[in-house]
Protein backbone atom coordinates (compact mmCIF):
# COMPACT_ATOMS: atom_id res chain seq x y z
CA UNK A 1 0.00 0.00 0.00
CA UNK A 2 1.10 3.22 -0.63
CA UNK A 3 1.98 5.52 2.35
CA UNK A 4 1.44 8.93 1.55
CA UNK A 5 2.82 11.70 3.37
CA UNK A 6 0.97 13.78 6.02
CA UNK A 7 0.01 16.98 5.03
CA UNK A 8 -1.76 19.51 7.03
CA UNK A 9 -4.11 20.41 4.28
CA UNK A 10 -5.80 23.62 5.69
CA UNK A 11 -8.37 25.41 3.98
CA UNK A 12 -6.61 28.99 4.00
CA UNK A 13 -8.08 32.45 3.99
CA UNK A 14 -7.74 32.87 0.16
CA UNK A 15 -9.37 29.74 -0.50
CA UNK A 16 -12.30 30.92 1.63
CA UNK A 17 -12.71 34.40 -0.21
CA UNK A 18 -12.10 32.20 -3.30
CA UNK A 19 -14.66 29.70 -2.40
CA UNK A 20 -17.27 32.47 -0.73
CA UNK A 21 -17.22 33.70 -4.41
CA UNK A 22 -17.54 30.61 -6.29
CA UNK A 23 -20.98 30.05 -3.70
CA UNK A 24 -22.76 33.22 -4.15
CA UNK A 25 -22.01 33.33 -7.64
CA UNK A 26 -23.04 29.91 -8.74
CA UNK A 27 -26.25 30.57 -5.59
CA UNK A 28 -27.52 34.02 -7.49
CA UNK A 29 -26.83 32.49 -11.25
CA UNK A 30 -29.80 29.77 -10.23
CA UNK A 31 -31.64 31.56 -8.06
CA UNK A 32 -32.29 34.23 -11.21
CA UNK A 33 -32.61 31.22 -13.38
CA UNK A 34 -35.63 30.39 -11.20
CA UNK A 35 -37.04 33.62 -11.13
CA UNK A 36 -36.75 33.67 -14.79
CA UNK A 37 -38.93 30.35 -14.87
CA UNK A 38 -41.58 31.84 -12.73
CA UNK A 39 -41.94 35.38 -13.99
CA UNK A 40 -41.77 33.92 -17.38
CA UNK A 41 -44.70 31.03 -16.92
CA UNK A 42 -46.87 32.78 -14.42
CA UNK A 43 -46.80 36.76 -15.59
CA UNK A 44 -45.86 36.32 -18.93
CA UNK A 45 -47.05 33.08 -20.06
CA UNK A 46 -44.32 31.92 -21.94
CA UNK A 47 -43.60 28.19 -22.38
CA UNK A 48 -40.07 27.00 -23.94
CA UNK A 49 -41.82 26.33 -27.27
CA UNK A 50 -43.08 29.66 -26.99
CA UNK A 51 -41.33 31.84 -29.92
CA UNK A 52 -40.04 34.10 -27.15
CA UNK A 53 -38.62 32.03 -24.99
CA UNK A 54 -35.13 32.34 -26.65
CA UNK A 55 -34.93 36.10 -26.10
CA UNK A 56 -36.44 35.65 -22.61
CA UNK A 57 -33.50 32.83 -21.65
CA UNK A 58 -30.63 34.42 -23.55
CA UNK A 59 -32.14 38.19 -21.01
CA UNK A 60 -32.43 35.37 -18.27
CA UNK A 61 -28.57 34.56 -18.88
CA UNK A 62 -26.82 37.97 -19.15
CA UNK A 63 -28.89 39.38 -16.68
CA UNK A 64 -27.65 36.29 -14.29
CA UNK A 65 -24.41 36.29 -14.93
CA UNK A 66 -24.14 39.96 -14.70
CA UNK A 67 -26.04 39.75 -10.80
CA UNK A 68 -23.92 36.26 -10.47
CA UNK A 69 -20.68 38.54 -10.34
CA UNK A 70 -22.16 41.21 -8.34
CA UNK A 71 -22.65 38.92 -5.95
CA UNK A 72 -19.27 37.36 -6.00
CA UNK A 73 -17.75 40.85 -5.72
CA UNK A 74 -19.43 41.36 -2.77
CA UNK A 75 -19.12 37.99 -0.81
CA UNK A 76 -15.50 38.00 0.00
CA UNK A 77 -15.65 41.15 1.84
CA UNK A 78 -19.12 40.22 3.70
CA UNK A 79 -17.38 37.14 4.71
CA UNK A 80 -14.48 38.85 5.76
CA UNK A 81 -16.02 41.23 7.85
CA UNK A 82 -18.59 38.82 9.52
CA UNK A 83 -15.87 36.61 10.81
CA UNK A 84 -13.65 39.28 11.51
CA UNK A 85 -11.21 39.30 9.37
CA UNK A 86 -10.86 42.92 8.90
CA UNK A 87 -12.70 45.25 10.68
CA UNK A 88 -15.95 46.92 9.04
CA UNK A 89 -14.55 50.40 8.73
CA UNK A 90 -11.74 48.76 6.26
CA UNK A 91 -14.56 47.10 3.77
CA UNK A 92 -13.58 50.40 1.86
CA UNK A 93 -15.04 49.71 -1.18
CA UNK A 94 -17.83 47.32 -2.65
CA UNK A 95 -15.64 44.11 -3.12
CA UNK A 96 -12.33 45.09 -2.16
CA UNK A 97 -11.10 43.63 1.04
CA UNK A 98 -7.58 42.74 1.99
CA UNK A 99 -6.73 39.84 4.04
CA UNK A 100 -4.76 39.52 7.00
CA UNK A 101 -2.20 38.03 5.19
CA UNK A 102 -1.60 40.95 2.87
CA UNK A 103 -2.93 39.27 -0.07
CA UNK A 104 -5.55 41.01 -2.13
CA UNK A 105 -8.80 39.33 -1.93
CA UNK A 106 -9.71 37.14 -4.97
CA UNK A 107 -12.71 40.12 -6.01
CA UNK A 108 -8.84 41.40 -7.70
CA UNK A 109 -10.06 39.30 -10.82
CA UNK A 110 -13.83 40.02 -11.20
CA UNK A 111 -14.90 40.15 -14.38
CA UNK A 112 -17.05 42.82 -13.46
CA UNK A 113 -13.93 45.10 -13.52
CA UNK A 114 -14.90 46.87 -10.14
CA UNK A 115 -11.57 47.88 -10.01
CA UNK A 116 -11.63 49.86 -13.42
CA UNK A 117 -13.21 52.83 -11.75
CA UNK A 118 -14.51 54.27 -14.39
CA UNK A 119 -18.13 53.78 -15.62
CA UNK A 120 -17.76 53.03 -19.24
CA UNK A 121 -15.50 50.73 -17.92
CA UNK A 122 -17.50 49.12 -15.51
CA UNK A 123 -20.00 48.99 -18.74
CA UNK A 124 -17.85 47.19 -20.54
CA UNK A 125 -16.98 44.53 -18.08
CA UNK A 126 -20.60 44.29 -17.39
CA UNK A 127 -21.87 43.41 -21.31
CA UNK A 128 -18.40 41.18 -21.23
CA UNK A 129 -19.51 38.97 -18.39
CA UNK A 130 -22.80 39.03 -20.02
CA UNK A 131 -21.18 37.55 -22.96
CA UNK A 132 -18.68 35.26 -21.70
CA UNK A 133 -21.55 33.56 -19.19
CA UNK A 134 -24.31 33.22 -22.69
CA UNK A 135 -21.03 31.37 -24.11
CA UNK A 136 -20.64 29.20 -21.08
CA UNK A 137 -24.18 28.25 -21.01
CA UNK A 138 -24.27 27.26 -24.53
CA UNK A 139 -20.94 25.61 -23.99
CA UNK A 140 -22.03 23.77 -21.28
CA UNK A 141 -25.02 22.56 -23.16
CA UNK A 142 -28.04 24.89 -22.29
CA UNK A 143 -30.97 26.28 -24.28
CA UNK A 144 -31.80 29.46 -24.08
CA UNK A 145 -35.70 28.65 -24.53
CA UNK A 146 -35.26 25.48 -21.82
CA UNK A 147 -34.94 28.49 -19.16
CA UNK A 148 -38.80 28.77 -19.65
CA UNK A 149 -41.47 26.19 -18.09
CA UNK A 150 -42.78 23.43 -20.37
CA UNK A 151 -46.05 23.42 -21.94
CA UNK A 152 -47.34 19.86 -21.44
CA UNK A 153 -48.84 19.83 -24.96
CA UNK A 154 -45.40 21.14 -26.40
CA UNK A 155 -41.72 20.44 -27.22
CA UNK A 156 -40.23 21.03 -23.24
CA UNK A 157 -37.93 22.36 -21.89
CA UNK A 158 -35.69 19.42 -22.05
CA UNK A 159 -36.42 18.47 -25.68
CA UNK A 160 -33.76 17.75 -27.50
CA UNK A 161 -34.20 16.05 -31.16
CA UNK A 162 -31.46 13.81 -30.96
CA UNK A 163 -33.26 11.97 -28.12
CA UNK A 164 -36.15 11.40 -30.61
CA UNK A 165 -37.67 9.06 -32.51
CA UNK A 166 -39.63 9.14 -35.94
CA UNK A 167 -43.25 8.21 -34.60
CA UNK A 168 -46.49 7.37 -36.75
CA UNK A 169 -50.30 7.62 -35.32
CA UNK A 170 -49.52 4.36 -33.45
CA UNK A 171 -47.92 3.72 -29.93
CA UNK A 172 -44.15 3.23 -29.34
CA UNK A 173 -43.45 -0.29 -29.99
CA UNK A 174 -41.34 -2.49 -27.41
CA UNK A 175 -38.12 -2.21 -29.43
CA UNK A 176 -38.72 1.78 -30.02
CA UNK A 177 -39.45 2.02 -26.00
CA UNK A 178 -36.37 0.51 -24.67
CA UNK A 179 -34.52 3.32 -26.88
CA UNK A 180 -36.67 5.86 -25.37
CA UNK A 181 -36.11 4.79 -21.98
CA UNK A 182 -32.72 5.15 -23.17
CA UNK A 183 -32.95 8.74 -24.30
CA UNK A 184 -34.64 9.55 -20.94
CA UNK A 185 -32.06 8.48 -19.01
CA UNK A 186 -29.48 10.84 -20.75
CA UNK A 187 -31.63 13.67 -21.68
CA UNK A 188 -34.68 13.33 -18.92
CA UNK A 189 -38.19 13.75 -19.27
CA UNK A 190 -38.46 16.48 -21.74
CA UNK A 191 -41.33 18.53 -20.04
CA UNK A 192 -40.13 18.26 -16.39
CA UNK A 193 -36.47 16.57 -17.07
CA UNK A 194 -36.62 14.03 -14.40
CA UNK A 195 -34.35 11.11 -15.02
CA UNK A 196 -35.50 7.51 -14.31
CA UNK A 197 -34.39 4.12 -14.98
CA UNK A 198 -36.66 3.15 -17.90
CA UNK A 199 -40.61 3.43 -17.78
CA UNK A 200 -40.97 6.75 -19.69
CA UNK A 201 -43.79 7.13 -22.30
CA UNK A 202 -43.30 7.39 -25.53
CA UNK A 203 -44.39 10.94 -26.43
CA UNK A 204 -45.95 11.67 -29.67
CA UNK A 205 -45.13 15.38 -30.40
CA UNK A 206 -46.72 17.13 -31.48
CA UNK A 207 -49.90 15.09 -29.67
CA UNK A 208 -51.67 13.00 -31.78
CA UNK A 209 -54.77 15.64 -31.21
CA UNK A 210 -52.95 18.59 -32.26
CA UNK A 211 -51.41 16.56 -35.40
CA UNK A 212 -54.49 15.83 -36.69
CA UNK A 213 -55.92 19.47 -36.20
CA UNK A 214 -52.63 21.04 -37.46
CA UNK A 215 -52.46 18.18 -40.94
CA UNK A 216 -56.30 19.86 -41.21
CA UNK A 217 -55.75 23.34 -42.07
CA UNK A 218 -56.30 24.18 -45.31
CA UNK A 219 -52.80 25.00 -46.49
CA UNK A 220 -51.83 21.63 -45.58
CA UNK A 221 -54.33 19.98 -47.27
CA UNK A 222 -53.91 21.92 -50.26
CA UNK A 223 -50.23 21.27 -50.34
CA UNK A 224 -50.73 17.75 -49.20
CA UNK A 225 -47.93 18.30 -46.30
CA UNK A 226 -48.86 15.75 -42.96
CA UNK A 227 -47.54 16.75 -40.07
CA UNK A 228 -44.72 14.21 -39.08
CA UNK A 229 -44.60 13.23 -35.04
CA UNK A 230 -41.92 12.02 -33.30
CA UNK A 231 -41.43 9.96 -30.11
CA UNK A 232 -39.81 11.71 -27.27
CA UNK A 233 -39.62 10.40 -23.77
CA UNK A 234 -41.77 11.77 -21.22
CA UNK A 235 -42.69 10.76 -17.60
CA UNK A 236 -46.23 9.31 -16.25
CA UNK A 237 -46.87 12.17 -14.31
CA UNK A 238 -46.54 14.75 -17.17
CA UNK A 239 -47.76 12.11 -19.81
CA UNK A 240 -51.12 12.30 -17.40
CA UNK A 241 -51.06 16.00 -17.18
CA UNK A 242 -50.82 16.10 -20.89
CA UNK A 243 -53.84 13.76 -21.62
CA UNK A 244 -56.12 16.15 -19.56
CA UNK A 245 -54.82 19.27 -21.22
CA UNK A 246 -54.91 18.04 -24.36
CA UNK A 247 -58.67 16.44 -23.45
CA UNK A 248 -60.11 19.79 -22.44
CA UNK A 249 -58.01 22.20 -24.38
CA UNK A 250 -56.12 23.89 -21.55
CA UNK A 251 -52.63 25.29 -21.83
CA UNK A 252 -51.23 23.87 -18.39
CA UNK A 253 -47.27 25.01 -17.99
CA UNK A 254 -44.92 22.51 -16.19
CA UNK A 255 -42.17 23.99 -13.65
CA UNK A 256 -38.92 22.02 -13.47
CA UNK A 257 -36.84 24.13 -10.96
CA UNK A 258 -35.37 21.28 -8.93
CA UNK A 259 -33.95 19.69 -12.25
CA UNK A 260 -30.57 20.89 -12.58
CA UNK A 261 -27.84 20.31 -15.54
CA UNK A 262 -24.51 21.15 -16.22
CA UNK A 263 -25.64 24.64 -17.62
CA UNK A 264 -26.85 25.45 -14.08
CA UNK A 265 -23.54 26.19 -12.73
CA UNK A 266 -22.81 28.70 -15.07
CA UNK A 267 -22.49 31.33 -12.17
CA UNK A 268 -20.05 29.07 -10.51
CA UNK A 269 -17.85 28.60 -13.48
CA UNK A 270 -17.44 31.72 -14.88
CA UNK A 271 -15.93 32.64 -10.87
CA UNK A 272 -13.71 29.72 -12.10
CA UNK A 273 -12.93 31.32 -15.09
CA UNK A 274 -12.36 35.17 -13.51
CA UNK A 275 -10.34 33.26 -10.70
CA UNK A 276 -7.65 31.69 -13.56
CA UNK A 277 -4.06 33.19 -12.66
CA UNK A 278 -4.05 36.67 -14.49
CA UNK A 279 -1.48 35.57 -17.29
CA UNK A 280 -2.17 34.47 -20.66
CA UNK A 281 -4.52 34.59 -23.53
CA UNK A 282 -7.77 34.18 -21.40
CA UNK A 283 -6.21 37.07 -19.24
CA UNK A 284 -6.14 39.49 -22.34
CA UNK A 285 -9.83 38.51 -23.10
CA UNK A 286 -11.42 38.92 -19.88
CA UNK A 287 -9.28 41.36 -17.92
CA UNK A 288 -8.99 44.57 -19.37
CA UNK A 289 -5.36 44.96 -19.34
CA UNK A 290 -2.48 43.67 -16.83
CA UNK A 291 -1.27 46.60 -15.66
CA UNK A 292 -4.58 48.27 -14.85
CA UNK A 293 -4.92 45.22 -12.03
CA UNK A 294 -1.03 45.38 -10.74
CA UNK A 295 -1.44 49.20 -10.26
CA UNK A 296 -4.46 48.45 -7.95
CA UNK A 297 -2.91 45.65 -6.50
CA UNK A 298 -0.07 48.09 -5.51
CA UNK A 299 -2.08 50.80 -4.45
CA UNK A 300 -3.80 48.37 -2.40
CA UNK A 301 -0.40 46.84 -1.15
CA UNK A 302 -0.15 50.51 0.25
CA UNK A 303 -2.91 50.59 1.90
CA UNK A 304 -2.65 47.50 3.47
CA UNK A 305 0.24 48.54 5.21
CA UNK A 306 -1.50 51.74 6.45
CA UNK A 307 -3.91 49.15 7.78
CA UNK A 308 -1.53 47.14 9.80
CA UNK A 309 0.11 50.31 11.12
CA UNK A 310 -2.95 51.17 12.75
ZN1 LIG B 1 -41.96 14.62 -16.55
Amino acid sequence: MTKYPDREWRFSQEDWLKASRLTAGGVTFLLTLSASQFLQGRLLGISAASRAATFAGMLSVSTGSMLASLAADEAPATLSVALGWVPEKDRRRKGSVIDKRGSISSSTFSLLGYDAGKKEERLLGAARTALVGMLLFKGLGGRFSGVAPSNVAQPGAFFNVRGTLPAGLEYASPKQKRRLDMFGWVYGCHTCGRRQMGDYVGDHMPPRKVAVEMSRRWWRRLLGIRVKQRFTPQCRPCSSIQSAAVRSDRRILVYHYLSLRRYHATGAVLEVVSLLPGQGMLDGLIHQNVEQVSAWWRRKGRAEGDWQRR
